[in-house]
């Protein structure tokens, strides 16, 4: 991974679909993670071990995952609400796995119907499990702190929650802890912050990962925030696809295009490609043609000259 400064995690086959209505088929989940893959994308999450009646769009999930295995120098990552799905998850030969758990237990009872208690007995349960699989086996297992910056059902969340959830996760047996904007309310000095406390609880190197929203347009100052922290893998969306379809009004993940035009043109490595990148644009909008896709790059191209690889350093 040195060859790489920020990694670049594309979420929209799991964040993007499962919160819009229109169903993608298969064959096309499968070409949009192959091109995002050729066009230099090295994780993806390609979809949730969830009750496919609760979200028939993830239904094809195990399938995904299988085809995304074969695709080189890709981490398939997933998400899993509890231990039954982390079961099939592993089954299906996932790299990675993360487990929402909402700070607001209001959320997590809307979304994981479970309170706080009984999603911390499931990481228990699933660590427990992968600790029981040989090495090879083991995919990295992520808790991720959702909600973690405001609630759209509980308003404000207490930072000491978020860092005690970490902690708790983190003794359970999580690999690493995530933190999610999952309601788009996070701000700069928040993430500072938060990242700050829940570091010096967790250590440096078991907070890593941040998954932001753009609902009110601080994504890409909220993501800049984060590597100024010391964040190394930010989670987006191809087109802004997505939301979270359990916490009303939580509009779409940043903008895959734009967080790479910001971090190339600012001279940082993600290894994508954004020419290529804006070609996988053009093609997923193809297959979702009754949804609407999003960015400010893709709208206005890349300025005149433009080299990879920082801008403006002549
Ligand atoms: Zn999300």
């Amino acid at each position: 991974m040195a060859e790489i400064d920020i990694l670049v995690s594309e979420v929209g086959p799991r964040d993007g679909l499962q919160s819009i209505d229109s169903i993608m088929s298969t064959d096309d989940k499968k070409k949009w993670i192959k091109a995002e893959s050729e066009a230099g994308v090295r994780e993806i999450e390609v979809g949730s071990f969830v009750r496919p009646d609760l979200l028939p769009q993830m239904a094809d999930t195990a399938e995904i995952v299988q085809y995304a295995k074969s695709l080189p120098n890709l981490t398939v990552a997933a998400l899993v609400p509890n231990f039954k799905g982390a079961k099939n998850a592993i089954d299906a030969g996932v790299d990675k796995m993360c487990l929402p758990l909402s700070v607001s237990e209001t959320h997590s009872k809307a979304n994981l119907n479970k309170s706080h208690e009984e999603v911390l007995a499931e990481i228990k349960k699933i660590a427990e499990y992968i600790k029981s699989l040989d090495e090879e086996k083991r995919p990295e297992f992520e808790g991720n702190l959702s909600t973690a910056f405001g609630c759209t059902l509980e308003g404000k969340v207490s930072e000491k929650v978020v860092v005690s959830l970490g902690a708790q996760m983190m003794e359970l047996g999580c690999d690493e802890v995530g933190l999610s904007d999952t309601t788009g309310y996070a701000n700069p000095m928040q993430i500072r912050r938060l990242i700050g406390l829940l570091k010096s609880e967790v250590g440096d190197h078991n907070l890593t990962s941040m998954h932001l929203h753009n609902t009110r347009g601080l994504g890409l100052a909220n993501a800049l925030a984060s590597i100024e922290e010391g964040i190394t893998t930010l989670d987006s969306s191809l087109g802004g696809i997505g939301g979270c379809p359990f916490a009303p009004g939580a509009s779409g993940n940043i903008v895959t295009e734009d967080l790479v035009f910001m971090l190339d043109s600012m001279g940082l490595k993600t290894g994508i490609n954004i020419e290529a990148l804006i070609e996988v644009n053009k093609t997923v909008k193809t297959f979702l043609p009754n949804e609407e896709l999003y960015g400010f790059t893709i709208d206005s191209g890349l300025p005149k000259g433009y080299s990879k690889g920082g801008w403006g350093t002549n």
